[in-house]
Parts: C-alpha cells; structure tokens; sequence
C-alpha cells in the first residue's frame, strides 16, 4: 500500500487505513487526533479501553499476545 498521499489516515485501533469521508476523528484534551475506521473500533478504543495488540481483527495485533509487567 502507498503511503504517498498526503490524507493518508490509519485507524487508530486497528491500524488499517481510513478512507476519506470515512471514519470518526477524535481529538482528545491535548489535541491529538485520533482516527478511528468504524464504530466498532471507537467503541473498543474510547469506551472499553482495549489494547488493540490483544484482538486478531487489528493489524496490531501480537501473536502470542502481549506480555504485560507485573
Ligand atoms: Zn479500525
């Protein structure tokens, strides 16, 4: 995939480009933006906090999953 155009945009959670006119555009407190391609990944970023590299369907993810300090 090129990455030459300049409204190129990944999904924030699961990594795969959003299309323009497609997705939701976060901006948080601090003024990052965060995109994200369907409501699905808002919802899994936003409300429940998940971390992307645990779930398949993201390119994200780890496999073997992560390995989290104790
Ligand atoms: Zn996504």
């Amino acid at each position: 995939m090129s990455k030459s155009t300049a409204s190129i945009r990944d999904c924030f959670f699961c990594g795969k480009h959003v299309p323009t006119g497609h997705g939701t555009m976060l901006v948080k407190n601090d003024g990052s933006i965060q995109w994200t391609c369907s409501n699905k990944c808002k919802k899994n970023l936003r409300k429940l906090r998940r971390d992307p590299r645990r779930f398949k369907w993201t390119e994200k993810y780890v496999k073997g999953g992560v390995r989290v300090k104790k």
